[in-house]
């Protein structure tokens, strides 16, 4: 086991002041992993204002001291420091109403959540693991300490925490932990719009994302109520070997690990329900689901508290994720006008997986091709410096004015106007040829 020398000064400095110290928790977790970690955590016997004084000299945050916490920063890396304790009955299905410090490090463990998380080490003592973390780590099980039943009644943030551990470190959930996850479900609705976006964002982002999503579509629904009409909806149609929820949560599988794309993917037919017909043949159709899909992503993620610019580019995404994509120069830069080239690529990256979430008939490999032509010219008329955006007209607002526009929004028109004829190739993106057109414009517009 490796760790920064920081933490083992760390350790070091709390059992020379007379405590008992132990790496805890995800930092541990991931080492047995071979996985990289992003924060520390030591758990102590010492209390708090023993553990500040024995970092007298080095920057301490009283981070959490109600909790026990203090977050001290050795060689530049901050870890958290906690004193062991017992955590009192919960009420509000999250938050202990009191803790309480104890002197036993099987206490502490006990309060965590699951067994893998639960592992300790010291580089003095070794392991300690009174709950069979490692074992169940190198089975890649994510198992509760305790009763699941009660461990997710005190705390329902515990339910996305599995879910999304088992995402991030593909590992299966244990049967009598996954059953108690859906019995309690609907306590997931006491846990902040921010910790379940946070959590739910993760969960995404993670490589076994697609698999955990399509085994737990149920758990989720307290959480996007607008999934449970997905679960089950038969889609009528020879392209489609899933129903509406499963086949979101295979598209999941095929995106990048981008978040807009991810939540795209997994929202894009949200809007599905309510929007079914069928044709003479029996074949299903969704006329309008992008649109109501779009609209739909705006309202769950604002309800989540998303940010701003998440909200906006992920149902942008859903409203588009349907439309056509022509392979010509002048498709795709009206495309990158549009979207600019992120967007373009998140657009094709949802596209791709959309389709290949797909069943594999001649009609969906078609589609797939004519992506793969709409990606080639878009690259290259990216590598070409094809021209998308007013900033990249070969004139400005000044040319333009002293081709004949009036200063003022006839100017952008103008501009507009130059840029539509360039992306359509009208016009090269050259200055004598946009001020010829310009003076034209100025007096027609
Ligand atoms: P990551 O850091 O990747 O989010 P983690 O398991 O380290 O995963 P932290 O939030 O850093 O998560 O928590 C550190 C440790 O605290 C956990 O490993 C676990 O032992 C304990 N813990 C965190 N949240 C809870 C919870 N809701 N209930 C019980 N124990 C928890
Ligand atoms: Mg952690």
């Amino acid at each position: 086991m490796r760790f920064p020398k920081a933490i083992e000064k760390a350790e070091q400095i709390l059992t020379r002041f007379g405590g008992e110290a132990y790496i805890v928790g995800g930092c541990v977790r991931d080492a047995l992993l071979d996985r990289p970690c992003h924060d520390y955590d030591l758990t102590t016997n010492l209390p708090p204002e023993h553990v500040i004084e024995a970092f007298t000299g080095y920057t301490v945050i009283p981070t959490g001291l109600r909790h026990g916490t203090v977050t001290v920063h050795i060689d530049g890396l901050p870890i958290d420091i906690t004193t062991y304790r017992i955590d009192g009955t919960y009420t509000d299905g999250r938050h202990p109403v009191h803790v309480r410090f104890s002197t036993s490090l099987e206490d502490d463990l006990r309060r965590r959540d699951f067994t893998m998380n639960a592992v300790c080490y010291s580089t003095v003592r070794g392991f300690v693991d009174p709950f069979g973390g490692v074992d169940d780590i190198r089975a890649g099980t994510i198992r509760c300490i305790g009763d699941p039943l009660e461990r997710f009644s005190e705390d329902a943030l515990r339910i996305l925490r599995g879910l999304r551990l088992a995402a991030q470190l593909d590992f299966s959930i244990e049967d009598e932990t996954l059953a108690a996850m859906t019995a309690c479900r609907s306590l997931l609705t006491r846990i902040s719009a921010e910790r379940l976006y946070g959590e739910l964002t993760r969960l995404l982002c993670g490589p076994a994302a697609g698999r955990v999503l399509a085994g737990c579509g149920d758990i989720l629904v307290p959480v996007i109520p607008e999934l449970a009409p997905c679960i089950g909806l038969e889609q009528h149609s020879i392209h489609h070997d899933r129903d509406v929820y499963g086949h979101m949560a295979a598209a999941v599988a095929f995106a990048p690990a981008d978040p807009n794309v991810r939540w795209a993917a997994f929202l894009h037919d949200v809007g599905k329900p309510g929007c079914l017909s069928l044709d003479a043949e029996g074949a299903g159709h969704f006329y309008g689901h992008n649109e109501r899909g779009a609209q739909l992503v705006q309202k769950i993620l604002t309800r989540l508290h998303a940010p701003k610019s998440r909200i906006a580019r992920v149902s942008q995404l859903v409203r588009m994720h349907d439309m056509a994509l022509p392979a010509t120069p002048q498709g795709v830069r009206r495309w990158l006008r549009r979207l600019d080239e992120t967007g373009l690529m998140q657009l094709a990256a949802l596209r791709r997986a959309d389709l290949t979430a797909h069943a594999c008939t001649p009609w969906v490999k078609q589609r797939l091709a004519q992506l793969d032509a709409f990606v080639e010219t878009a690259r290259a008329q990216l590598a070409a410096g094809a021209c998308y955006r007013l900033d990249m007209l070969a004139v400005n607002g000044r040319d333009v004015i002293e081709a004949g526009a009036v200063p003022g929004p006839e100017v952008g028109r103008v501009l507009n106007a130059l840029l539509d004829s360039v992306i359509d190739g009208e016009v090269p993106n050259e200055r004598d040829a946009l001020l010829q057109r310009a003076a034209y414009l100025a007096h027609l517009l």
